[in-house]
């Protein structure tokens, strides 16, 4: 799990984003996108944002963690 994507003022902006659209702040069902344009609104600061940047962000944040993770397991390995 990739954790929350934040507005750049600091408010969350929704839970998770996936391929079929993305989870609320708070929990929550599903809310699917209707169509790749679809944009998320910041409840703070009302800038909106285009639903695909942010799946390329979730995306890019899970590679990063799995980088850490690799990382960390060389570190583990070297240890020992
Ligand atoms: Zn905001």
């Amino acid at each position: 799990m990739a954790g929350g994507i934040s507005c750049i003022c600091g408010a969350p902006l929704v839970e998770e984003v996936t391929d079929r659209g993305i989870y609320p702040v708070g929990g929550g069902a599903l809310i699917p996108f209707r169509r790749t344009t679809d944009y998320v609104m910041c409840d703070s600061c009302l800038r909106t944002y285009d639903v695909r940047s942010l799946m390329a962000r979730a995306e890019t944040a899970e590679s990063i963690e799995s980088l850490e993770r690799l990382a960390e397991t060389v570190e583990e390995a070297e240890q020992g």
